[in-house]
């Protein structure tokens, strides 16, 4: 019988997902799965479970948002596991999710989905030691204060997160980025900088407009020092997936690149991974091609 792991965290965004795991589990079942449950109650316990579990589940469901999501990953792929990734998303930002056309309003789509169909092989980033499925970015956000960072962050998700202020990045300092690929070398005054799996987010699902996630490279979108007007027409370009020939953006694909901070007085921040704390700069990306199943609506 195909075994199913579960993960869940009954506090995750609006705290609704346990009203649907008796409707959950029997979808699984009927898809046939034996299905085992975990549910997190503490930071640090999914990674726990997930080190000393059977590495022979066929499918690992995490229900939650991307930083459950990412977790999970980091978890399955630091410890050998290649069971297919199933999302229910019950987080308060879910942009992975969203790229996938699953949306957190209709879990019995989602299970549906994981029950019936056939996962998509998928992409992996690693920034230095950390893994994503998503998003990798970095920049004057990382100057804020860190306790509106993170709230504001969770609410719109990464992706949103950064673009929202663009009419307010002229009010910001740029910072003086090294960026490696693996045919040149960039340097250049950047607000900030995404590495992208997916084509984006919500209003930014054309943020990099033809993205594949299992083309085993990333998209770099670098948003580069301009004049309040022409950040404010940049910003529809984005809206509307029309910038990445636009003198304001710096935009390749590659399967490396290693980006520095020149700024001394903040070259150690960090960087943010699937809406989760990343590692601190340099940061050297790395793409592991499909190096995971996950169960989308393609
Ligand atoms: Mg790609």
């Amino acid at each position: 019988m195909k075994k199913l792991k579960l993960i869940y965290n009954p506090f995750s965004g609006d705290k609704s997902f346990k009203y649907n795991l008796d409707a959950c589990i029997k979808m699984f079942q009927e898809g046939g799965y034996d299905v085992h449950i975990f549910r997190s109650i503490n930071t640090g316990d999914i990674e726990k479970h997930i080190s000393e579990m059977d590495k022979d589940y066929d499918v690992v469901v995490a229900s939650g948002g991307d930083g459950t999501v990412n977790i999970v990953l980091n978890a399955m792929m630091k410890n050998g596991i290649k069971s297919a990734l199933g999302i229910i998303p019950s987080g308060t930002a879910n942009d992975f999710a969203t790229y996938l056309n699953l949306t957190s309003n209709n879990v019995e789509e989602c299970c549906k989905i994981i029950a019936e169909t056939e996962p998509r092989d998928t992409d992996v980033g690693l920034a230095n030691d950390t893994y994503f499925i998503n998003v990798c970015g970095g920049g004057i956000f990382m100057n804020v204060s860190q306790t509106i960072d993170t709230n504001l962050k969770n609410a719109l998700g990464t992706i949103a997160y950064y673009l929202k202020g663009m009419e307010q990045l002229a009010n910001f300092s740029p910072i003086p980025f090294r960026v490696t690929n693996s045919k040149e070398t960039i340097e250049e005054n950047l607000y900030f900088f995404l590495v992208l799996n997916s084509a984006g987010a919500g209003s930014f699902g054309r943020l990099a407009p033809d993205a594949s996630i299992s083309d085993g490279v990333f998209d770099f979108i670098g948003v580069k020092a301009k004049p309040v007007h022409e950040l404010a027409l940049l910003f529809v370009k984005i809206l509307r997936g029309e910038h990445i020939n636009d003198s304001g953006i710096v935009y390749f694909k590659d399967s490396y690149m290693k980006i520095e901070c020149l700024k001394d007085d903040i070259k150690d921040s960090e960087t943010d991974v699937d809406g989760e704390t990343g590692p601190g700069f340099p940061v050297t990306i790395k793409t592991i091609p499909k190096a995971i199943k996950v169960f989308g609506k393609f």
